[in-house]
């Protein structure tokens, strides 16, 4: 796992009309690869790539020997790719406009969305460079006494302050200038730290009727604090409306639903990270499904924090399957896993919840939370998705193992 630590640099003041001149350096950079793409598009409809682009950096710096040759090649690398997830972004944009403007439909007024095309950076705001550590930079953390040290390419050595302690392997360092002040961003990984086995291994549903379910048995349920926090949220939308634009009263408003989300959000977080924890520490191989949560509630048009005015049934059913969040679940639950040295296995989703887990055989599911098979009658639909799970993970039969 990554851990960013954001020091208070000092840099000297020679130090600092070089970091100054490295932010200059970076920013023309940024803005010349900028300038290409920009006219290749529009003279000849050409995308330009972060390799076209990386594939040059060594012509630019032979023939600039005392400006862009002086600097870390790794870190130029660093501030191309920053505007290619400049560009990623746009481009995602671009299509999501395209979409909507489908979507909208014939004898509707379509949406009017334009989408900016990236923009140079003014030096002012070209804040930072990234530096990866081992080429071009350097740490070296307080050792007893009070200053750490990053020593960077074309800037020197730069002493900052350790307020606390740097842990992990250091991946990165970033300088960082905010008006006057200047900082030392130290990014680490953190070695993984096994857990003992415990000869656990499940497989996993995660349902709209329970959070989630364990091939052996194991019944989490959905965290009920989001039904309070929807009717706020519900409340706090209603009285914005029938408010004025441009009060005061419309923007007291506006603040206090912002910060209902955020609430939700960090709840929500929580409770993921909690019920995470408790598997990675109890499993040795964990088998759930691979959902694109995005693809099956994309229909329902909106998001959580924006509801789209849709069929209320389905929009009901689509709320529900963004408050309990599995993708950001199971991004935490890989998180986890990888730095305790478990095991997680994305399976297929097909099928896994309409199988008879026993037998085979197609069950009919007549509500959510049951499925039934010709043979076996009624099953718990998310023990039965569980097994299934465990089953085409390869994890035997799915079942508790006999004591
Ligand atoms: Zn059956």
């Amino acid at each position: 796992m990554r851990r960013a630590f954001k020091l208070r640099a000092y840099p000297t003041r020679p130090q600092e009309r070089r970091a100054v001149r490295l932010l200059a350096d970076h920013c023309d950079l940024y803005n010349a690869a900028l300038q290409e793409r920009r006219e290749a598009w529009r003279m000849s409809n050409v995308r330009i790539s972060y390799g076209d682009q990386s594939a040059q950096l060594k012509e630019i710096r032979a023939v600039d020997p005392d400006g862009q040759g002086r600097h870390s090649f790794t870190a130029q690398q660093q501030t191309l790719r920053r505007l290619n997830v400049v560009f990623a972004a746009y481009f995602k944009r671009v299509r999501k406009a395209e979409q909507g403007r489908k979507q909208a439909g014939i004898g509707q007024k379509p949406q009017q969305r334009t989408v900016g095309y990236p923009r140079f950076k003014p030096f002012q705001r070209f804040d930072q460079v990234l530096f990866v550590a081992g080429d071009g930079a350097r740490w070296e953390p307080a050792d007893g006494g009070r200053w750490a040290h990053a020593t960077l390419r074309a800037v020197g050595r730069v002493k900052a302050n350790q307020h606390r302690p740097v842990v992990g392997r250091v991946k990165t360092l970033q300088l960082k200038r905010e008006g006057r002040r200047w900082y030392v961003i130290v990014v680490t990984e953190n070695e993984t730290m096994p857990l003992a086995p415990t000869s656990r291994s499940v497989g996993v549903d995660v349902g709209v009727a329970r959070f989630l379910t364990t091939s052996d048995g194991e019944m989490v349920a959905n965290p009920r604090f989001l039904d309070a926090a929807q009717e706020r949220i519900a409340d706090l939308q209603r009285r914005m409306q029938r408010a004025r634009p441009g009060s005061g009263n419309r923007r007291r408003l506006r603040r206090a639903l912002a910060k209902e989300w955020r609430k939700v959000r960090n709840q929500r977080r929580d409770f993921h990270h909690k019920t995470a924890r408790a598997l990675v520490d109890s499993c040795d191989t964990i088998a759930l499904e691979d959902l694109r949560v995005a693809a099956m509630t994309a229909s329902a048009s909106g998001t959580a924090e924006h509801p789209g005015r849709n069929v209320a049934a389905k929009a009901g059913l689509n709320r529900s399957i963004l408050d309990a969040g599995w993708t950001q679940f199971t991004s935490i639950l890989v998180a986890k896993a990888e730095s305790a040295g478990r095991r997680v296995i994305l399976v297929s989703p097909a099928y896994t919840s309409i199988d008879c887990h026993t037998c085979g055989a197609k069950c009919t599911r007549p509500r959510q939370d049951t499925v039934v098979c010709p043979l076996h009658g009624d099953l718990d639909a998310d023990l039965n998705g569980a097994r299934n799970i465990a089953t085409r993970a390869g994890l035997g039969s799915g079942q508790a193992f006999a004591a």
